[in-house]
């Protein structure tokens, strides 16, 4: 089948078409390259069965008809989209009305990538499908919580106005080669720190938990949600859950690395604790993660060491 994944270019959208492409289908990825890499997709380029669009979903395109929508397309590190507040919004609200209606249109399947930001910071652990939330809508990352959960919502409203068939995952704290090493989020920042003989930066006392999926599970998680018929938001998450301290531990274990820890300032609205609640994807999907963070690391050890010489080499 002919697949449209917007923010196909990003460290998870690139890894779903790899996926997609294993399974037989045509894959055409959408990103307007804001965050996306074209260095993402390059192994793809000899593919005929793959076509790279670069586009913004927000405005118009057209890359014919389609039978199954991924909505991919966003920013999705804190420092990424504190940078890029506005344009935020606007791809999950105004891009993924464009990626619905692009749906409708072909009457194809759509599926939408939101995230345990939706949680905010959680008063409930670990966190099951059917809490609310504890989201500061006014907030420094409301400009992403919010636009996904606005995103929610238009896909629920899609899926009972106008029937279209449409899927939610819930993604939590993933990680793996592909990570942009300057994206800011936790693993990328201590791998780097780690290689590159600099002090690890806790932010805050390093007591705040957070539960890291392999890209490798995600994915599947994400695939068989797509196979199936579940149309209310499902968390795909690894619930093993480590504090901020225990994840630097790790990285300087995997690395081998002498660096040494500093504490800095936690982030405003920084979530205390994460974890997903994954009774509903081990039922419905029969999906289980399989790699613990140690294995996960050392499965990306050799990435982040060429993103790290990669980015020496251009920064001289
Ligand atoms: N964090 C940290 N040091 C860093 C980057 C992040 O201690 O160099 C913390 C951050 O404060 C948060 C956790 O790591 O508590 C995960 O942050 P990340 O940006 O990866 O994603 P989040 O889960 O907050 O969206």
């Amino acid at each position: 089948m002919r697949v449209l994944v917007t923010g196909g270019a990003g460290f998870l959208g690139s890894h779903l078409c790899d996926a997609l492409l294993g399974e037989g289908h045509h894959v055409i990825a959408l990103d307007n390259l804001l965050t996306g890499r074209q260095d993402n997709i390059a192994h793809l380029a000899s593919d005929s069965r793959f076509e790279f669009m670069e586009a913004d979903v927000c405005g118009p395109f057209d890359c014919g008809s389609v039978e199954y929508v991924f909505h991919f397309a966003s920013p999705a590190s804190p420092v990424d989209y504190m940078i890029h507040g506005i344009p935020t919004l606007q791809v999950g609200s105004i891009g993924t009305f464009n990626a619905l209606e692009y749906a409708r249109r072909y009457r194809a399947k759509f599926f939408m990538a939101s995230t345990s930001e939706c949680y905010g910071d959680p008063t409930v652990h670990p966190q099951k499908e059917s809490y609310w939330g504890n989201v500061n809508p006014i907030g420094p990352r409301s400009v992403y919580d919010e636009a996904k959960r606005f995103s929610e919502a238009a896909t629920m409203a899609y899926l009972r106005y106008h029937k279209l068939d449409t899927h939610i995952v819930r993604i939590f704290n993933t990680y793996g080669p592909k990570m942009q090493i300057n994206d800011g989020r936790v693993i990328p920042n201590f791998m780097k720190q780690a290689l590159t003989g600099e002090d690890l930066t806790v932010f805050g006392d390093g007591t705040q938990t957070r539960s890291f999926c392999y890209v490798s599970d995600e994915i599947e998680g994400i695939v068989r949600l797509a196979h199936s018929n579940e149309h209310e938001p499902t968390n795909v998450g690894n619930p093993n859950e480590f504090t901020m301290l225990q994840c630097a531990e790790k990285v300087l274990e995997v690395t081998g690395s002498k660096s040494k820890i500093r504490f800095e300032a936690l982030p405003q609205d920084d979530p205390k604790q994460r974890r997903p609640d994954i009774t509903k994807a081990r039922t419905l999907l029969g999906w289980e993660p399989k790699i613990d963070l140690p294995t996960g690391l050392k499965l990306s050890l050799n990435y982040f060491k060429a993103a790290v010489a990669q980015t020496a080499t251009t920064a001289k």
